[in-house]
């Protein structure tokens, strides 16, 4: 999932005239050049296939965790475009690689990773077939990321059928764990130990959206579950006693009182709130998941150290309230997601090959701040950027998600996406 907020473009620093000029020139040479238009007119002669690939694809589920048969069919697909070395590495993400021209070899041979998400929101038993209405084609899924996958292959497609070599390895990925529980496990394990940490020269993650778009700048998030845990008992013979529940709402309230910064927008909330077993019984235990998020470090950290600190403060408040006699209010907190705050240069070599690119296009970039893949990267000081594959699609993270098909604006907008690819690769 892609959540934008607009504009942090504007705020950083400006492109270097002369650097930026170079990579004009040689976005407007690769846009005018015989072989992109033989790549573009692939594009559009597959666009069929890649709606096929999309259906086909959704409806294999993909459950966080649980996406390793889509991996798998992703893997023949990227088989059956002829790309070498196909891999399932231990994480699960699924990977082939388009050699190029480029040298050396092993560790130093550098790659550019393009990549997807595998996995989607729903759970295993939702029902994914796709359905159809006009234009329009519906399920849980299609849009946020299965519409990016089948895109990375008719990328390759229009590679191969135009002749183009890159200087760099491109390998061409669907990552697991990218959705919420995941935590972006699979991008995590591909710069953290994956066997082609050190090589990743640039990163790309793809996600539903138009061409114009460019995410430069990712929000973090720090998740938790919290558990109260008391004596438990007998609402009628047991009252007087600790309650879980009451500490459990006073650090709710608490929290909900903080007041956070609005710029970098930092928000948080209680999304679940779970426990006890009857209505006449005084809880043992009672839980809540939280989530904070910030597009600054420093606010993030702030926002979650007085998360930290209400806690032990609603368990003594409610240890003072009542009776211990039996037992005290205790807590355990959990973490289960961490999404570092990150973001790209605008004078970084892929920012600028990117906003180059569209500019020679004759399109104006848009940016923002998202949370996705690329926050892994960003965070370590990588070149990353995450771009629109191409489709306009809707409710995404919901049952209702549907993805509307466009032809022509659709492979207009793919062919940035694919442009970009050939200028950060140095295809020739
Ligand atoms: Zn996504």
């Amino acid at each position: 999932m892609l959540a934008m907020a607009a504009g942090v473009g504007g705020l950083l620093a400006p492109i270097a005239p002369a650097v930026a000029q170079g990579y004009d020139m040689q976005a407007r040479t690769l846009l005018g050049s015989a072989k992109f238009k033989q790549a573009k007119a692939r594009l559009d002669a597959d666009y069929d296939r890649i709606i096929a690939d999309i259906v086909t694809l959704t409806e294999v589920e993909a459950p966080p965790f649980k996406e390793a048969t889509r991996g798998a069919l992703f893997g023949r697909m990227l088989a059956a475009e002829g790309l070498a070395d196909i891999t399932t590495d231990a994480e699960g993400n699924v990977y082939g690689t388009l050699k190029g021209s480029g040298t050396g070899s092993g560790a130093t041979r550098p790659v550019f990773v393009v990549t997807a998400h595998l996995d989607t929101v729903f759970p295993a038993g939702t029902n994914v077939k796709v359905k159809r209405a006009g234009n329009k084609l519906m399920a849980p899924g299609i849009g946020d990321d299965t519409s990016s996958l089948p895109v990375l292959l008719a990328f390759i497609r229009a590679i191969k059928a135009a002749g183009f070599t890159p200087a760099t390895d491109i390998v061409f990925m669907g990552n697991v764990g990218e959705e919420g529980p995941g935590d972006l496990r699979g991008v995590r394990y591909l710069f953290g130990k994956g066997p082609l940490k050190d090589r990743i020269k640039y990163f790309i993650s793809f996600e539903p959206g138009r061409g114009d778009r460019i995410t430069n700048a990712g929000a973090g998030s720090k998740r938790y579950k919290v558990t109260f845990t008391g004596p438990g008992g007998h609402s009628m013979g047991n009252f007087g006693i600790v309650n879980p529940s009451y500490a459990l709402a006073d650090a709710m309230v608490r929290f909900g009182r903080m007041t956070v910064p609005a710029t970098p927008k930092t928000v948080y909330n209680v999304g679940i709130v779970e426990g006890g077993t009857s209505v006449n019984s005084i809880p043992f235990a009672m839980s809540m998941m939280v989530d904070m998020r910030s597009g600054g470090k420093a606010e993030l950290d702030a926002v979650e150290k007085q998360f930290l600190a209400i806690l032990p403060a609603a368990v003594d408040a409610e240890n003072a309230a009542r009776s211990t006699a039996s037992g005290k209010i205790g807590y355990t907190v959990t973490p289960i997601g961490d999404r570092p705050v990150g973001a790209v240069a605008m004078d970084a070599d892929i920012m600028r090959m990117a906003v180059a690119l569209r500019k020679a296009a004759g399109v104006t970039p848009t940016f923002g701040t998202g949370s996705s893949d690329s926050n892994i990267p960003w965070s370590m000081g990588r070149e990353a950027i995450t771009l629109g594959s191409g489709f306009e699609t809707q409710g995404a993270h919901s049952l209702d998600e549907y993805l509307v098909s466009d032809r022509p604006r659709d492979v207009e907008n793919m062919v940035l996406g694919l442009a970009t690819v050939l200028l950060i690769a140095g295809a020739k």
